[in-house]
């Protein structure tokens, strides 16, 4: 400790932060933060600087007397404000903490994930003596109300009490808890993140939501865990008391990207074959899926987010589905995607913690038996991708948040009167099985997925992967396995083995190598994401325009199905821009249009093709029966109608079906669509082989 704190502070603040004190002396008490940079403390004093970070609380306090010891040439009196520190050099991770840490001043890297309300904290409790009427002040330092063995200090009195809590002339404080969990794209393999309570105080509570990743200054505190059962333990907890508090908004700061990297990001652009390369560096290990790759790396830049002047706004992620027959690397392809992605989260819809997918109110110790705001995986995943596996068995809450979080890219939590909107702006690459666990080949494909279909159309492309035994792609398949697991198999070895040699590693590894390195690959990504915000050339939008008019005029037509919506168009925009940000252009050339028109078409075609009349129908995706299908169920409400208008009464079940024969309707055809509507409920059976309109 210098000899004299206070006047060392004096000093600092007078030659540094003179200005400053004078701007927050101006719109006091408003704005209540004098924000100070440690590293001009370190400037000023180093040996001053590390006793500020040691015994940072005396030091603070020290820091506040001496602002308001300073003559400043108006007249105010700050006595609400605080010093900020910010921008220390000691970061750690919640992990690292040990109790050598408790009481210095360190920074804090994380993940917001739960966000209490903004609550009154009694910093200064009001006592009236009950017997000499005096009002006396105690400080509320700790968590713990403290209203024990107090004593009046009114002298003449000093007696133990009764006192009355006088809340009028009691100070209040503004206080917000929130819990940091480490950021995914720090933790190693597997390693599940750890968390830390953070308590912010004043101007800094009601600015923090669950999903932010920011920074924390301030001073690590511990306190005893209390059971009521067992008393006071000898283990304590951590607590982390916000000194100020960093936002790490800027997308993608996290990777670093160098002088050097820079130029061989642009090195790489220039290779003609950098868009065959990308897509040959996701998940090498994984045989084929060349179309699905390519979306992937179209997915990992994706396009950008447009803000429109009549405040509307259209994203620019691009979601991705691949519904399939199980067992062929799906759960590997999105495992592969969240280690490149820049930002990656990767769930399960079955996912078991509270907050789901989406984000959900909690009640916990952490907001003292009050509801908390948690954040699930899309939020968590925030500018980044979100990977859900086993989509189909999300439970029906989590499902329909989904329609607002990929469309709006917010998610609302109204919960037990606690209301609030979070930010998911990530692009969504899910995963599902079929209905029934294998895709029937020979059923429409749109109505096997357990989706409803306004999930389904908001996903920009589905791939429908069918696991068709087919005796030249199994062998490759199986050839490739083989030869992966070979690999992996001498790496392994290598290690008491003698024999082998790393070029025998090097020559089995060519099969899986990416031609890309994927911690290149994150940097190429998030160069591209940061800098490159491509236009539609005039050839390009032709393109499009003439593509989408060219579908819609199929149904005009009104024995054609509508083949496509408003959404693909969208859709096409997006994936264009990002074709062109993967070779880092700011044009969206006649190329990419042709390349991303491609990919879409052979999707709308799997998906959304009517198996009898081979016509492309958006309405498959989005309303889970074909055109022909509505039109034939269309025609036998009509004959039900028809023939109880005749027979006066219910119609019989065989008279239904030699009519709709006779009108050309396949006996099979016609069952087949009554038991369908006896299933939902739009036609009703009365008594057996009777039939009823509803
Ligand atoms: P899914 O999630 O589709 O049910 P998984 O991702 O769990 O399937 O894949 C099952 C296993 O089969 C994985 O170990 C995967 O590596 C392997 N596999 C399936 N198809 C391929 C392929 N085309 N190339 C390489 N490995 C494959
Ligand atoms: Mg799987």
């Amino acid at each position: 400790m210098p000899a004299d704190p206070v006047a060392k502070w004096e000093e600092f603040l007078r030659s540094r932060y003179w200005d400053d004190l004078l701007e927050l002396a101006d719109s006091y008490p408003d704005e209540r933060s004098l924000k100070i940079r440690f590293s001009d403390i370190d400037k000023f004093d180093p040996d001053f600087a590390e006793e500020l970070m040691e015994n940072p609380e005396q030091s603070l306090e020290a820091a506040r007397a001496a602002m308001l010891e300073l003559d400043l040439p108006m007249d105010v009196y700050m006595d609400r404000a605080h010093v900020r520190i910010a921008e220390l050099p000691r970061h750690f991770k919640t992990r690292e903490l040990r109790s050598d840490h408790i009481g210095k001043l360190l920074a804090i890297d994380g993940l917001v994930r739960t966000a209490t309300e903004v609550r009154p904290k009694i910093v200064s409790a009001a006592f009236q003596c009950q017997r000499c009427g005096f009002t006396f002040f105690k400080e509320q330092t700790g968590n713990k109300f403290e209203d024990q063995n107090l004593k009046c200090m009114n002298q003449a009195c000093d007696r133990g009490g009764p006192f009355k809590l006088m809340l009028a002339q009691s100070k209040f404080v503004d206080a917000q808890k929130i819990r940091v969990q480490e950021s995914p794209e720090e933790l190693r393999g597997g390693q599940q993140p750890q968390t830390l309570d953070v308590e912010l105080e004043d101007d800094l509570a009601g600015k923090i939501f669950p999903g932010d990743r920011v920074i924390v200054n301030g001073i690590l505190k511990s306190y005893q865990r209390n059971n009521p059962q067992q008393g006071k333990s000898t283990y304590f907890d951590l607590v982390h008391k916000g000194i100020s508090v960093e936002m790490k908004d800027q997308e993608f700061e996290e990777i670093d990207i160098t002088k050097e990297d820079e130029e061989m990001i642009q090195e790489m652009s220039r290779d003609p074959e950098i868009y065959e390369n990308i897509r040959k560096s996701i998940a090498p290990s994984i045989y084929g899926y060349e179309d699905v790759k390519e979306a992937l790396a179209l997915q990992l830049v994706s396009g950008f987010e447009k803000n429109l002047p009549d405040g509307a706004r259209i994203r620019g992620d691009i979601h991705i589905l691949l519904v399939g027959d199980p067992g062929i690397a799906k759960s590997q392809l999105l495992r592969y995607m969240i280690k490149i992605s820049p930002r990656g989260i990767y769930t399960s819809g079955k996912s078991s913690t509270s907050a789901g997918l989406t984000a959900t109110a909690v009640k916990d110790e952490l907001g003292d038996g009050r509801w908390t705001i948690e954040a699930g995986a899309l939020v968590l995943a925030d500018k980044g991708i979100a990977a859900i596996d086993e989509m189909d068995k999300m439970n029906n809450e989590d499902k329909s948040a989904l329609h607002e979080a990929m469309e709006q890219q917010t998610i609302s939590v109204a919960k037990a009167g606690v209301m609030a909107t979070l930010k998911s702006r990530c692009s969504l690459l899910a995963a599902a099985n079929p209905k029934l666990g294998r895709f029937d080949k020979y059923e429409p494909i749109a109505p096997q997925i357990n989706l409803t279909p306004a999930l389904m159309s908001r996903f920009d492309l589905i791939f429908v992967l069918t696991d068709d035994p087919d005796t030249k792609r199994d062998t490759a398949i199986a050839n490739h396995i083989l030869k992966s697991n070979y690999a992996g198999e001498l790496v392994t070895q290598k290690a008491w083995n003698t024999d082998i040699s790393q070029d025998d590693i090097d020559n089995a590894l060519t099969v899986i190598m990416p031609a890309i390195e994927p911690e290149l690959l994150r940097k190429y990504v998030a160069y591209s994401r940061k800098n490159i915000f491509p236009t539609l050339t005039d050839e390009a939008k032709e393109y499009f325009l003439k593509y989408y008019v060219g579908l819609r005029t199929q149904g005009q037509d009104s024995n054609k199905p509508v083949p496509v919506t408003a959404r693909q168009l969208e859709a096409l925009i997006r994936l264009g821009e990002a074709s062109a940000r993967l070779r880092l252009s700011d044009k969206v050339t006649l190329a990419d249009a042709q390349r991303v028109v491609k990919i879409l078409e052979a999707c709308l075609r799997k998906v959304g093709v009517d198996p009898e009349t081979g016509f492309l129908d958006a309405d498959i995706i989005a309303s889970g029966t074909t055109k022909s299908t509505r039109d034939r169920t269309k025609s036998v409400i009509d004959i039900i109608r028809d023939v109880s208008r005749e027979s006066q009464g219910p119609a019989s079940r065989d008279a239904v079906l030699d009519r709709a024969e006779e009108l050309g309707i396949e006996r099979a055809k016609a069952e087949e669509i009554i038991d369908r509507m006896r299933r939902d409920g739009d036609v009703f059976e009365p008594r057996p082989g009777m039939l009823k309109l509803p």
